[in-house]
């Protein structure tokens, strides 16, 4: 039985940057420090949907969050939100437990703090995220190696808490 029955929920670019507005991809293509760090510690990672990917495609560009604010794109966010939350009732059910969630800094969609973004708003909703412990990768990680050490450092330090 090698399951270690507890995963970490990541935002959707975590893994694969190639889903972000194009000037502002920050890796090749998943955050590899993050991603071994995460399994190292013996987590199951969920990749959980690129809302802003399915809403406008890979050309998008840059947009608020007043600008994505639009009763579509909300209704979007929910109905993803609803379908993951579905898939970690599972989870639950089988005794594995929502360790964590990795969300994005200064994203209108993903970010858990300051402005929360559309999605993680439609997933605070629900009883499966509350009170699950939140980081947001730091806006600044991938863009000079002082941003990115500092923030591994404390990226360790909170899995370690977990
Ligand atoms: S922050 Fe969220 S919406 Fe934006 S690229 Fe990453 S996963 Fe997609």
């Amino acid at each position: 039985m090698l399951r270690a029955n507890k995963v970490i929920l990541v935002s959707h670019c975590v893994l694969n940057q190639n889903s972000v507005v194009h000037p502002l991809a920050r890796a090749k293509g998943a955050f590899d420090e993050i991603t071994k760090m995460i399994a190292e510690m013996g987590f199951g990672i969920v990749q959980l949907p690129c809302p802003e990917t399915l809403f406008l495609g890979l050309e998008r560009s840059p947009m608020s969050k007043e600008e994505y604010a639009t009763p579509e794109y909300i209704t979007l966010c929910h109905q993803l939100a609803q379908r993951e939350v579905e898939y970690l009732n599972l989870l639950q059910q089988g005794k594995v437990s929502i360790a964590g969630i990795v969300g994005i800094d200064q994203s209108p969609t993903c970010c858990q703090y300051n402005e929360v973004g559309h999605f993680m708003m439609a997933m605070q909703q629900y009883d499966e995220i509350n009170g699950v412990p939140k980081i947001d990768m730091s806006e600044l990680y991938g863009e000079s190696v002082e941003a990115t050490e500092g923030f591994n450092e404390k990226f360790k330090l909170w899995l370690e808490n977990l």
